[in-house]
């Protein structure tokens, strides 16, 4: 599966990431500091150590639109790290040292953390959000739509290259949004292609 020109391909594309990388300033009301403590006074790793992935529904600017706009209301709070347009487009909207909002009532192996000794526990304090645009036949609650293109899948497994070289993510740490939520209404990413990742994730040295 590893020809050349795939590898030669992703090498390329993770070597011009820092370059490619668009940064965009979201409103505050959309993202916080990772806890260094949970809401009963135990201490938190505040290094995140899992992926979260999603899709984003509307288009791009639709998801970077809501991010920008201000929400008082914590139900409304919205946000994920990175963003991977149709073309392949990387736009990091929460840097990752930060946590985002993109998962409310959630767990992953087992494990959530809880902020606010009301609420349940979720998995925003260890984890790094990535959303795909969802292409416009999937523009609805439908189960399935035509999937994502091969410039999403290029730069979704450098996007996650690159994090779990610089804190140490398993592959197997990698999951998605209809995994971890325990609310039983999220099933993003629809039409997900695994194979596609790992053939990547392979091509860039990382085993799945
Ligand atoms: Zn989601």
């Amino acid at each position: 599966m590893n020809d050349r020109a795939l590898v030669q391909r992703l090498n390329t594309l993770r070597q011009g990431l820092p370059q490619r990388l668009q940064r965009i300033r979201i409103d505050a009301s959309n993202f916080g500091e990772r806890f260094r403590e949970d809401a009963f006074g135990n201490p938190l790793d505040v290094i995140p150590s899992m992926v979260v992935l999603h899709e984003t529904v509307y288009g791009l600017n639709s998801a970077i639109n809501t991010f920008m706009t201000h929400h008082p209301n914590d139900e409304d709070q919205v946000s994920y790290h990175v963003l991977i347009g149709e073309k392949g487009q990387i736009v990091q909207a929460v840097d990752p040292s930060k946590r985002a909002f993109g998962a409310g009532n959630s767990a992953f192996n087992g494990r959530w953390v809880v902020t606010n000794a009301k609420l349940s526990g979720s998995v925003n304090n260890f984890a790094l959000h990535l959303s795909l645009e969802t292409p416009l036949d999937g523009e609805d609650d439908g189960p399935a739509h035509s999937g994502y293109t091969a410039a999403q899948y290029d730069a979704l497994a450098v996007v996650l290259a690159d994090w779990m070289d610089r804190f140490a993510i398993p592959p197997e740490h990698i999951t998605t949004h209809r995994h971890v939520d325990l609310g039983l209404e999220r099933a993003d990413p629809r039409s997900f292609e695994w194979q596609k990742l790992q053939i990547r994730l392979a091509a860039l040295g990382f085993l799945c």
